[in-house]
Order: structure tokens, then sequence, then C-alpha cells
């Protein structure tokens, strides 16, 4: 069994177009109207020099109620609770958000790893980001631009370390 990557997060953060610039493909539907992902989407993400796994986009989470049961879609919870590692995707253009901060107690309570993915670096500060994100508690964030393919190859390299 390949180990599994679920992409979460609040809709139109972008895990779609990561999805797309991780495997390669147009496979994940990307759309500026949230909510587009309504399954999920299962992708085999291969490096030349590196082990393969399986990448899993997922539709978002709202983060608009209390607990993850409540707030999150159940193909979402579906994918987070057979991943072996998370990677949370946060919009650094919005900003950190209350939904991002319910959507990340909710993947915290899962006791599994979670990377903090700064994505939309290309439309917003970095620095500026980095300080808005902060408060919650990653020792190490990475910046990205999916659309850009931008900390792509970084980010392989984090998961690779991971998993
Ligand atoms: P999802 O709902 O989280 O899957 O988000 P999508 O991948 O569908 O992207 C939502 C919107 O954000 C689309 O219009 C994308 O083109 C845009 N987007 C995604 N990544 C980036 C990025 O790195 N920079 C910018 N500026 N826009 C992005
Ligand atoms: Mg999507």
């Amino acid at each position: 069994m390949l180990p599994l990557v679920a992409l979460v997060g609040r809709p139109n953060v972008g895990k779609s177009t990561l999805f797309n610039a991780l495997t390669r493909t147009r496979d994940a539907l990307v759309h500026n109207q949230p909510g587009v992902t309504r399954d999920r989407n299962y992708g085999v993400c291969r490096r030349i020099d590196g082990r393969p796994f399986v990448l899993v986009d997922t539709g978002g989470l709202s983060g608009e109620e209390d607990g993850l049961a409540g707030l999150t879609a159940q193909q979402s919870q579906a994918a987070i609770d057979e991943a072996d590692l998370i990677l949370f995707v946060v919009d650094a253009k919005d900003g950190a958000l209350p939904q991002d901060e319910n959507i990340l107690a909710g993947l915290r309570r899962t006791g599994k790893p979670v990377l903090l993915l700064l994505n939309k670096i290309d439309a917003s500060d970095e620095h500026d980001a980095r300080a808005d994100f902060a408060r919650f508690g990653f020792a190490d964030v990475l910046p990205l631009s999916a659309a850009h393919q931008r900390g792509v190859d970084t980010l392989l390299e984090v998961i690779e370390r991971e998993l």
C-alpha cells in the first residue's frame, strides 16, 4: 500500500490547483467558485528519486461549525481518516481566518502529522503571511504558489521526509 496524503482546507484556497501541480495532471477541476470538487479525487504522485504516494484532493471544509464532525463534508472527513499525512492549505491572500482555525483544531485532534501550506504567495507578501499565520503554531510553513508551480519541489521533499 502506498502512503496517502490528503489536501485539506477551505474551498478556493487552491487545493485542486496544487493537486494538479503535484500529480502533473488536469484531473482535478479547478474553479473560481467554491465547492467545485464534490467528490474525492485520487492521483499518484511519482518523483524520479522519491517513493510514490497517493494524493487525495477534497472538496474542502467550511470551518464554520464546531468540531470536526460538524464542519467536515463527509468526503473530506473520509480523506482525513485514511490519510497518513495532511496538507493543510490556506490562502495567504485571505490571511488567517477563524474558519482556518476551526479546521486546524479538528485536524490536530486526529493526532496525524499536519503541514501548513501558505498558498497564493504570488498574490500576497510572504513575510506578512508568515506573521499572520504564526499563531497557528507550526514550526515550519511552506510558502507556495500552486498556480505558478512555485514551492512545489520543496513541498515534495518535505512530504518525502514526513512519510
Ligand atoms: P480549491 O477549491 O481549494 O480546490 O481551489 P482551486 O484549486 O479550485 O483554486 C481556486 C482559485 O484560486 C482558482 O481561481 C485558482 O486559479 C486560484 N489559485 C490557485 N492557486 C493559486 C496561486 O498560487 N496563486 C493565485 N494567485 N491564485 C491561485
Ligand atoms: Mg477543489
